[in-house]
């Protein structure tokens, strides 16, 4: 929020189109065989033997995506490469390439997109990725990032959002709603400083809550995890848009239904205070907050042992038949049909 008036400013305009790709990529080292060739030719070249590829894309818009006025550039770039890497993980599948693509404008300097891929860099060389080529163009006013994502999948081992069955338990990894919890504080603070810029906002409380909003992780964990286990998901998808209507994917993908036990999701205690803060329901947050970027998946019963005793797996629910419908079993044991977004009535 607090921007460093001393910051240098160098110009996109001095590079030039081509000195500025230069500059921005060549410290990208290359961890892959299957990447032949990366940035520097008209295309990448890449070889996979024998193995199926994933491949999925995200489009970040300054203004719809992403507030600069409290994201660090940093942070955005490792968050853009984390949204997608989440996707290709949702397959079962390891992700091994990316593509980085930007439109900025000439409020931009240099120094912005340093950072911006800085940021870039170190998600890539955390999640063992490599960064092949992008496009480069300028934008009329904001800022405009698009990664694509490549992963590869052993023979039969990609998960669908299509295999659930009934019976199968429904299992979350880490905890929900964070991320939203985040957001709420950063909105909050964004306009405290609006009417007192020298207000040094103290977010100690919160530095969980903010943490998984700014600097979100993929669980290329879980996807290593449940191959230790030998659990192989019978259906799996990313949380990117809420609880409710990632299962909601699920189930109707699967033409199953399901019964999730509001007393088994998963909630740090930041977002229960903060959510008792905001005077908001910390269920109606973990269902429809989003970008919490955790894997919702379903396992068959067998499995169960297998996963039971682990402390980032929580089953949450199991699989129905499909004329049982998509509900909510609250804590006091009624049921409510899921919503995919908003859920106005809940408190009612
Ligand atoms: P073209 O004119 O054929 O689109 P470019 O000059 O845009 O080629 O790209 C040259 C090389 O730089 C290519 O390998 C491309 O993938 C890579 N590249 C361009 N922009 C970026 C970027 N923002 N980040 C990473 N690589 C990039
Ligand atoms: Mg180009």
């Amino acid at each position: 929020m607090i921007e460093d008036k001393n910051q240098q400013r160098t110009q996109l305009s001095d590079l030039g189109e081509f000195g500025l790709i230069e500059h921005l990529t060549k410290h990208f080292k290359v961890h892959h065989e299957s990447t032949i060739k990366g940035v520097g030719d008209d295309a990448a070249v890449l070889k996979f033997d024998n193995k199926k590829i994933v491949v999925t894309t995200d489009l970040l818009v300054e203004g719809v995506h992403f507030d600069l006025s409290y994201v660090p550039l940093k942070h955005l770039g490792y968050k853009a490469v984390i949204v997608n890497l989440s996707d290709v993980y949702a397959m079962n599948a390891t992700a091994t390439q990316v593509t980085v693509s930007i439109a900025v404008s000439n409020r931009f300097p240099l120094e912005a997109l340093e950072a911006l891929y800085a940021g870039i860099k170190t998600a890539a060389n955390i999640y063992n990725i490599d960064v092949i080529g992008g496009d480069t163009t300028s934008s009329s006013t904001g800022l405009l990032i698009s990664v694509t994502a490549i992963g590869e999948i052993e023979a039969n081992e990609e998960v669908y959002r299509n295999g659930a069955k009934p019976d199968d338990l429904i299992v979350v990894s880490g905890d929900l709603g964070a991320a939203y919890m985040g957001l709420q504080v950063l909105e909050r603070e964004k306009e405290v400083y609006k009417v007192n810029s020298n207000n040094q906002p103290n977010l100690e409380a919160y530095t969980y809550i903010i943490e998984r909003q700014l600097k979100p992780e993929a669980r290329k964990d879980i996807v290593t995890l449940l191959k230790e286990l030998n659990v192989k998901p019978t259906s799996m998808i990313d949380i990117s848009d809420g609880l409710s209507s990632e299962v909601m994917h699920l189930c109707h993908q699967s033409s199953v239904g399901c019964d999730l036990y509001e007393n088994k999701i998963p909630l740090d205690p930041q977002v229960i205070s903060t959510c008792e803060e905001f005077n908001i329901d910390s269920t109606t947050v973990a269902l429809n907050g989003g970008e919490d970027y955790e894997l919702l998946f379903t396992i068959s019963q067998e499995d169960y042992p297998k996963i039971k005793a682990n402390p980032n797996l929580t089953v949450i629910g199991y699989i129905q038949e499909k004329s049982a419908g998509t509900h909510l079993v609250t804590r006091a044991d009624t049921k409510i049909e899921l919503k995919a977004q908003g859920w106005k009535n809940f408190n009612a």
